[in-house]
């Protein structure tokens, strides 16, 4: 069993943020993550607003989070875990490579796309369903594409998919986005983003991959058949906070309740980020949690005794 003070899962903004603050301060500290460094933003291709950062590709201001933090010591390992177990004050974290015994745990797991939970979806997953605009995009050139959904990210990567697309469908279920409003001026003002309003797709239809989609308008019941080459719903978010083998606050969507330093009802134990219950979901609050939640650890350390 390896031991660390502070064990951070999860290397996205805040991870890696938690990281930087938390090794500054001289704690034995490893980051677990699962695939790459950098989470959601390694997905995004622009970043512009983090500020100090006018406009920066995701996956370079994610590298420079990164190296930054390894820069004050933080230790990088690529293990998923699985489960946080407790052992009296100690948290045992159980990975797919190896078990973890430390005295505080910052989670930084974000979440994962939510699913339209339609007919077809699961099956053209990967043939013309996509959750990643940056990743997959660039596969439907010259093809209609399909988006859902009237947040941030839909709108936003409807409007990058028109890069590729010769139109891009913004399928809402209600008449009013939820976007914000600059994001939504320049969606109105593209020309090649067409939105289908009060609409929710039913059913994904093709043969080896998506050949078009059923789409039922909320208000009239009436069904219509649109021809896309691809799909990409974005209707929000899942948070990863399902790996407690004991009892955490949650809310309703299961998104874990903090108090104001990032710590959840369990001493030792913080939340950062997306997988956190707060009001918005952007890289600075994410680096702002991990901040406050590596200085709670620190001063919780300090009245640790054995
Ligand atoms: P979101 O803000 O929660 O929006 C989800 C959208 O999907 C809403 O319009 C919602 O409709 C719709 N929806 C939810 N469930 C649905 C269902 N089952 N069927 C059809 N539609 C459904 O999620 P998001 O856009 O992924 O953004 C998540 C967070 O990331 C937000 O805090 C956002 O600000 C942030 N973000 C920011 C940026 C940026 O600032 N550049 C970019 C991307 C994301 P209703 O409106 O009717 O509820």
């Amino acid at each position: 069993m390896r031991e660390h003070e502070v064990i951070i899962i999860g290397g996205g903004p805040g991870g890696l943020t938690a990281g930087m603050y938390s090794a500054r301060a001289e704690l034995d500290t490893l980051l677990l993550e699962k695939l790459m460094p950098g989470g959601q933003i390694a997905n995004t291709e622009l970043v512009e607003d983090y500020p100090g950062f006018e406009s920066i590709t995701g996956q370079e201001l994610a590298q420079k989070m990164e190296k930054h933090a390894r820069k004050f010591g933080l230790k990088i390992e690529f293990d998923s875990a699985n489960k946080i177990k407790l052992d009296g004050k100690f948290k045992i974290i159980q990975g797919d490579n190896d078990t973890y015994r430390t005295k505080a745990v910052i989670v930084a797991t974000g979440g994962q796309p939510r699913l339209l939970g339609v007919p077809g979806e699961k099956e053209f997953a990967g043939h013309g369903v996509s959750y990643c605009a940056i990743c997959d995009g660039a596969f439907f050139k010259g093809e209609v594409i399909a988006v859902v959904g009237g947040g941030d990210a839909a709108v936003e990567e409807g409007m990058f998919l028109t890069k590729y697309g010769t139109r891009v469908y913004i399928i809402h279920r209600r008449d009013q986005l939820r976007a914000q409003k600059i994001i939504q001026k320049r969606a109105f003002a593209n020309a090649k983003v067409e939105f289908i309003w009060d609409s929710a797709v039913t059913r994904v239809i093709g043969q080896d991959k998506i050949e078009s989609i059923d789409i039922k308008n909320l208000k009239t019941n009436q069904v219509q058949n649109l021809k896309v080459g691809a799909l990409f719903p974005f209707i929000g978010f899942v948070p990863n906070s399902d790996i407690f083998d004991f009892e955490v606050k949650k809310d309703a969507g299961g998104y874990i309740i903090t108090n104001e330093n990032m710590q959840t009802n369990v001493a030792g134990l913080y939340a950062i980020g997306d997988v956190r219950k707060q009001l918005c979901k952007q890289v600075t609050n994410a680096v702002g949690d991990g901040t406050t939640a590596a200085v709670a650890a620190d001063k919780y350390l300090e009245t640790w005794n054995d």
